[in-house]
């Protein structure tokens, strides 16, 4: 596959394998980050070395104006985004009995306003173009819930939801929006949770692990491919057998 890529949240964890599978696959990727530039620059510098082509953009996500011009300076860079993984997400947990407002609105915003905003921004190419794939990263806290995880189980659930909204609006235009639902894997996201939760956690899991970034990026660059071309508007669970 030739074309665009922009990946949100790119500079680590499961955004960094997107963009160098995507990379791999042959697009052209755009790895968007918050803050960390030097982690950022470092997965560029890794797709340029395997003969691929990258920019490292700074923009957060959940900032219209900044949503705006990250596609405005991809676009001048790169070209029209033919693929957008909505991957950018932060957790910030506590019951809801003790969650502040502002948890609540950090969480939202992050994780389920930033696909949105990113969302509208790519639609204006792809419905140009009559092609396009966008691809949410959601989690099977949104499908089963998680205790202590109501915000981030609500943006994710939101995911759900407007991933299968904007399919039936689009899917005339030629463009796939589809969510992948990771379970637990390993990132920093994951790593504060120490070693007792984890074991925990393992147990629950069918194949008796935690997944790997790279194996959900894996079901990502299929359905940016071509042989995903009949597949819009569902919600691919990459858990290991977590939420059976
Ligand atoms: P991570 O914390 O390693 O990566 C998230 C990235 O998003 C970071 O690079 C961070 O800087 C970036 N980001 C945060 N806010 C941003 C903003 N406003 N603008 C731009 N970038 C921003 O976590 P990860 O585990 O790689 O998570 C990636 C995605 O996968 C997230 O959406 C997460 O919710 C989801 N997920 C992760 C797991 C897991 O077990 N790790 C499970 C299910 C879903």
């Amino acid at each position: 596959m030739s074309g665009v890529a922009l990946v949100t949240g790119a500079a680590r964890g499961i955004g960094r394998e997107i963009a160098l599978k995507l990379a791999r696959d042959g697009f052209a990727v755009a790895v968007n980050y918050a803050s960390s530039e030097a982690k950022a620059e470092k997965v560029v510098a890794q797709i340029e070395t395997a003969g691929g082509r990258a920019v490292a953009l700074q923009a957060d996500v959940s900032d219209p104006d900044a949503v705006i011009s990250l596609f405005s300076t991809v676009t001048d860079e790169l070209g029209p985004v033919h693929v957008l993984v909505n991957n950018a997400g932060i957790t910030d947990d506590g019951l809801v009995l003790r969650m502040s407002a502002d948890q609540w609105d950090s969480v939202l915003n992050t994780n389920l306003r930033s696909v949105f905003l990113c969302t509208k921004a790519a639609l204006r190419s792809m419905v140009r173009a009559r092609s396009g794939r966008i691809i949410n990263i959601s989690s099977v806290s949104g499908i089963s819930g998680n205790p202590g995880q109501g915000n981030y189980s609500a943006a994710k659930a939101g995911i759900i939801g407007f991933t299968k909204s904007v399919a039936k609006e689009v899917g005339s235009r030629g463009i796939t929006v589809n969510a992948v639902a990771p379970g637990f894997i390993k990132t920093d996201m994951t790593e504060t949770l120490g070693a007792a939760v984890i074991d925990g956690v393992e147990q629950q899991i069918a194949l008796g692990r935690m997944g790997l970034p790279k194996e959900v990026a894996s079901m990502v660059g299929y359905l940016a491919s071509s042989d995903a071309s009949y597949i819009t508007g569902q919600v691919i669970v990459v858990d290991g057998g977590l939420a059976l």
